[in-house]
């Protein structure tokens, strides 16, 4: 296994965040981790770490193991005078299995300064650790059996949550409810497995039709419960990884102005020269619980500057990229021209049509702007106006329920916020519809088992059960050193 390396090796790692802070702590994990730590620490109270009890506090001082003769330098050998002092604090002993990665488990909780943290670490080193791999904590602890993978991958989304609904569902995949969820599914996919390799004839005899309307009953409630699950994917992207709303436009229509009053401070540029913005400007706000990522772009327009044409080449990828898109017109300018809406807009099912400077055309003209903008586009049309402030609170609730369909709440029950989960579900399903295809054609036995496999192997994809190394190295290489 390339991330991580052999279980046998005794690993250590800071496991604070980069930076100054009140308290550091360097994590220990493996076989050896009271060794290692034996090699470095000494009780105040005179006592060996190994004697005190399990998931207790004690004050230490903390040494670098003198080099030459390491093996007697065990804790017998503090002296203090030939080891050089790094810092005082706390350690904890924490006895497999009753730590996090379910191995000995020892922690130093040292100053929050980086060299304190990095000499800490190299003493661990020097004692006979290695560093760890990032995740290689929390793959040591899935791989212990400690947890399932969806909870492996949710121990990164809740340190990674940048929203309440996020860090809501978030928590709900560590305590399990996404696993349990997929397990229940799987095992009632592999009785049935049992059931069909067993040879049930549901071909010729009366008691083989009931048997196959029984069998094809029981695979149709599974198939809900997975497109149940899959129905949450879209909300639960959002919810995890935040929403992303791209403000598009010609130059001057008020792009720059909306994003800063969307986002209430003065952070794009805002002038009257059309073509100041001329990178993508990406700002997050949190509302009701989702994150959304603001995107104000270049503006669109014909251009021979190379750096504008740039620009111009991101806002087509952003718009891509993007949950919706705001095309902001100038109200005075569509009264010229009303079909450059018809022109400008995508309408892909994520285009609002957002008629700003509604301040600077009179009462009647507004409504027949509106009104023939609206015969025009499918699209929500949306008038505004940045200067004075109307109509940016039914922009920003009209954002909202796009994005979340008014679900803005993560709800009960289990959500599906992960392209992995997502797309093995998916495979179970197809496999799942396969096999009812089958059974409903009277194929034999032997190839319905071969989807049902297929399906229950997909649904252990996402506990984990069914894994190959490539997937865990690639989920756990997306975390930090030191989780
Ligand atoms: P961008 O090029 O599309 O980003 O446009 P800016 O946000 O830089 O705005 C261009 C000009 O339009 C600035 O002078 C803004 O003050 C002005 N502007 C923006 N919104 C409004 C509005 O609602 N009403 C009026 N009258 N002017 C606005």
């Amino acid at each position: 296994m390339q991330v991580g390396g052999g279980l046998e090796d005794t690993i250590c790692a800071v496991a604070t965040p980069v930076g100054e802070g009140g308290i550091g702590i360097v994590r220990i994990s493996g076989q050896d981790a009271l060794a290692v730590a034996e090699k470095l620490v000494r009780l105040r109270s005179g006592h060996l770490l190994g004697s005190t009890a399990s998931h207790t506090l004690h004050l230490a001082d903390f040494f670098a193991p003198c080099t030459e003769t390491l093996n007697a330098c065990g804790p017998s050998a503090h002296s203090g005078s030939r080891q050089q002092a790094i810092d005082e604090g706390l350690v904890v002993y924490m006895k497999a299995p009753r730590s996090f990665t379910a191995e000995d488990v020892v922690e130093l909780h040292c100053h929050g300064s980086g060299l304190v943290l990095a000499h800490l670490c190299e003493a661990c080193i020097t004692a006979g650790a290695r560093l760890a791999q990032p995740g290689e904590f929390t793959k040591r602890a899935f791989l212990h059996g400690r947890f399932d993978l969806s909870q492996a991958e949710a121990v990164l989304d809740t340190i990674k949550a940048k929203s309440e609904g996020g860090l809501k569902v978030a928590q709900r995949h560590l305590r399990g409810d996404l696993g349990r969820a997929v397990d229940r599914m799987r095992t009632q996919l592999l009785t049935l497995l049992a059931h069909v390799e067993a040879g049930i004839d549901f071909v010729e005899e009366d008691i083989s039709f009931v048997a196959r309307e029984e069998l094809l009953c029981a695979f149709h409630k599974i198939l809900e419960d997975i497109d149940q699950m899959l129905s949450t994917a879209r909300s639960g992207r959002l919810l995890r990884e935040g929403a992303r709303v791209v403000i598009i436009g010609r130059p001057n229509v008020g792009k720059s102005s909306l994003l800063n009053s969307l986002l209430r401070e003065e952070r794009a540029i805002v002038t009257n020269i059309p073509g100041t913005t001329r990178d993508l400007i990406e700002e997050s706000v949190v509302w009701d619980g989702l994150l959304i990522t603001l995107i104000d772009t270049a503006g669109l327009r014909e251009t021979v500057d190379i750096v504008e044409a740039e620009g111009m080449k991101r806002t087509k990828s952003a718009q891509g990229d993007s949950d919706l898109v705001l095309n902001v017109f100038d109200a005075k300018e569509l009264l010229g021209g009303i079909d450059q809406i018809e022109s400008k807009t995508l309408c892909e099912g994520k285009d609002f049509v957002i008629i700003n400077k509604m301040d600077l055309i009179d009462r009647v003209e507004s409504q027949s702007v509106i009104d023939s903008s609206r015969r025009l586009t499918p699209c929500e049309v949306i008038p505004i106006s940045v200067r004075t402030g109307v109509g940016i609170d039914q922009l920003k609730s009209a954002i909202r329920s796009h994005l979340l369909h008014g679900d803005l709440e993560a709800k009960e029950g289990v959500t599906i916020t992960n392209v992995r989960h997502r797309t093995a579900l998916q495979r179970a399903g197809e496999s799942l519809r396969h096999s009812m295809e089958a059974v409903r054609a009277g194929i034999e036995p032997e190839l319905i088992a071969v989807d049902l496999r297929a399906a229950a192997d997909a649904l252990g994809e996402i506990t984990g059960v069914i894994t190959s190394d490539e997937v865990l190295d690639q989920i756990f290489a997306e975390f930090c050193i030191g989780k």
